[in-house]
C-alpha cells in the first residue's frame, strides 16, 4: 500500500509552484462552494488551504471572486442538478469579469458522463479536477491561468485501484472549535445503489501517526469537537484497527469530544462498542445506516446483513453505551420494494427507536447495478413511503428526547442563531438555551422541554 502515499517531493514541488503564483494572485480572491457530505466539507478545507498557499484571499461571495471552485456531490440526482444550476448562475459573473476562473471538482468530476456534459454545455468552466488531485491544485491553477483551453486533472473512473493519500498540504478550517479529520478514503462495499466506490476508489487509510499528530494539534489549538471521517470510517485499516485508533485519540489529554462518520454495520464490532462504552470523550452518538428493513431488498442492495442482525447490533450498542443516540440512513422505494417490504423498514424503526433518520427517496445513479434493475418504484409511491417514515420517526424522536427532560447535559455552544442561543450535546442533539455562551465553549444546560429534533433548557454554570 506504500504507493498510495503521494511522495514528499511531489508536495514540495506543489508548494514551490504555489509560491511562484504569488505575483499573479496579489489582491485576488477565491471562493470554494461545497455540496454534499462532511467528507466534501473536509476536502473543501484542503482546497481552501491550497488556494491560500497560492496567494488568494478567501471569500464566501462569488461576485467578489477571481476563482470559484465548486466541490460537487454525486450521491443523488437532486444534488447534481443543484450543482449544474449553481454553475449556470456563475456564467453571468464571468461575463462581467472575463479573467474569472471557474473550476469543478469532487464526485461529479469523477463521472465520465458528467464531465462530458460539462464540456458540452458549460464551456465557461475553465478547469476540472478529481477527488485525488487536491494536492495538485497549485499546478492546476497555474495551468488554468496560462492556458486558453479547459484544463482537466482527473484520474479515469474507476481510477487506480486505491487512489492516493496526500499529507502536509495546508488546511484552512471553517470553524475554530469543531472540525472533521479524514482518516480513510474510498469504499470497498459496492452497495448496488451507490456511486461512491466508482468515484472515490477503493479503501485506503491514512497512517496512524499522521492522524494522531493532526488530532493532537487540533486539541492543542482549542478544538472541542472532532469528527473522524471516512466513507466507511470504521473499516479504517492503518497500523491499528479503528477501535484502537479511537481509543488512542480519546486518550489525548484535553477537554474535547471525538465522533466518527459514516459506519457500515458489518464493521460495528464488539471491540468498537466496548471502546465507546469505556471512553466518555467518544461522543454518545452512533450513525449506523440500515437503508432498508427487508432481507430480500437488503440482499439486492448488497448490504451484507439481515434485518435481524441489524436490529441486534443496534440494540446491543444502545445497551452497552449508556445514553447513546442512534441515527441512520433509509432509502424509500428501492427497485422492487413492495408495500410489505417497506413495512419491514418501519418495523426496524419501531424496534430500534432512532433519534434521527436521514431518509431519501431512491435516486438511480448511472453506472450502478440498481439503476438498471427492473421494478423501479413510481416516484409518487417513493414519496408516500418517505412521508410515512417521517411521520413515524417524528413520534419516536420526540419520545427519545423526552427522556432528557430534567437532566443536565454538557453542551458545546455554537453561539447564537436567529436570536436563539444554541449548541450540541455529546449525543449530537441540538440544544437551545436561555443566555449567551461564547461559541466553542462547553456549558451545562438543565433540559426543561423536549421537541422532536431539539432540546430546550437553562444554563446552570
Ligand atoms: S458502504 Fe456507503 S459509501 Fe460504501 S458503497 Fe455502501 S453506501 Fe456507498
Amino acid at each position: 500500500m506504500s504507493n498510495v502515499f503521494v511522495p514528499k517531493s511531489e508536495i514540495e514541488k506543489q508548494k514551490e509552484i504555489a509560491a511562484g503564483l504569488h505575483n499573479a494572485t496579489v489582491n485576488k480572491k477565491a471562493c470554494v462552494q461545497t455540496y454534499g457530505c462532511q467528507q466534501n466539507v473536509a476536502d473543501s478545507e484542503r482546497i481552501a488551504g491550497a488556494l491560500r498557499l497560492c496567494g488568494y484571499e478567501l471569500t464566501t461571495d462569488t461576485s467578489q471572486a477571481d476563482v470559484v471552485i465548486i466541490n460537487t456531490c454525486a450521491i443523488r440526482e437532486h444534488a447534481e442538478l443543484r450543482v449544474l444550476s449553481g454553475t449556470g448562475q456563475l456564467k453571468k459573473q464571468k461575463e462581467k469579469n472575463r479573467d474569472m476562473l471557474i473550476g469543478i471538482c469532487g464526485c461529479m468530476a469523477q463521472e465520465k458522463h458528467r464531465r462530458e456534459q460539462i464540456k458540452r454545455s458549460y464551456p465557461y468552466v475553465d478547469f476540472i479536477f478529481g477527488t485525488d488531485m487536491h494536492h495538485r491544485l497549485p499546478e492546476i491553477i497555474r495551468s488554468a491561468l496560462s492556458s486558453k483551453k479547459r484544463v482537466s486533472f482527473v484520474t479515469e473512473v474507476p481510477h487506480n485501484e486505491f487512489g492516493v493519500i496526500s499529507e502536509d498540504m495546508p488546511v484552512l478550517r471553517e470553524s475554530s472549535y469543531k472540525t472533521g479529520v479524514s482518516i480513510m478514503y474510498g469504499c470497498n462495499n459496492f452497495c448496488s445503489y451507490c456511486v461512491v466506490p466508482h468515484v472515490r476508489g477503493r479503501e485506503r487509510s491514512r497512517s496512524y501517526d499522521d492522524i494522531l499528530n493532526e488530532v493532537n494539534t487540533l486539541v492543542k489549538n482549542g478544538y472541542k469537537d472532532i469528527t473522524l471521517l471516512g466513507q466507511n470510517v470504521n473499516s479504517y485499516n492503518g497500523e491499528l484497527s479503528f477501535p484502537g485508533l479511537l481509543a488512542d485519540i480519546a486518550a489525548i489529554p484535553g477537554d474535547f469530544w471525538v465522533r466518527f462518520m459514516t459506519s457500515h454495520p458489518k464493521d460495528a464490532s464488539d471491540e468498537l462498542i466496548n471502546v465507546m462504552a469505556e471512553n466518555e470523550k467518544i461522543a454518545r452518538h452512533f450513525h449506523l445506516p440500515f437503508q432498508a428493513g427487508n432481507d430480500r431488498i437488503l440482499s439486492l442492495m448488497n448490504r451484507g446483513y439481515s434485518k435481524q442482525q441489524y436490529i441486534e447490533k443496534a440494540l446491543n450498542i444502545k445497551e452497552k453505551v449508556k445514553g447513546i443516540s442512534l441515527s441512520t440512513d433509509v432509502i424509500c422505494g428501492f427497485p422492487t420494494e413492495s408495500e410489505s417490504d417497506f413495512l419491514d423498514t418501519l418495523d426496524v424503526v419501531r424496534s430500534v427507536g432512532f433519534d434521527m433518520i436521514y431518509s431519501f427517496v431512491y435516486s438511480p445513479r448511472e453506472g450502478t447495478p440498481a439503476a438498471v434493475m427492473e421494478g423501479q418504484v413510481p416516484h409518487e409511491e417513493k414519496v408516500r413511503r418517505f412521508n410515512a417514515l417521517t411521520e413515524l420517526q417524528n413520534e419516536t424522536a420526540l419520545k427519545n428526547n423526552e427522556v432528557f427532560v430534567g437532566q443536565t447535559l454538557k453542551v458545546l455552544s455554537d453561539g447564537s442563531e436567529n436570536d436563539a442561543y444554541i449548541g450540541r450535546s455529546s449525543q449530537n442533539k441540538i440544544v437551545a438555551f436561555d443566555k449567551p455562551v461564547r461559541e466553542g465553549v462547553f456549558t451545562n444546560v438543565l433540559i426543561e422541554k423536549a421537541q422532536p429534533y431539539a432540546l430546550v433548557g437553562k444554563v446552570t454554570d
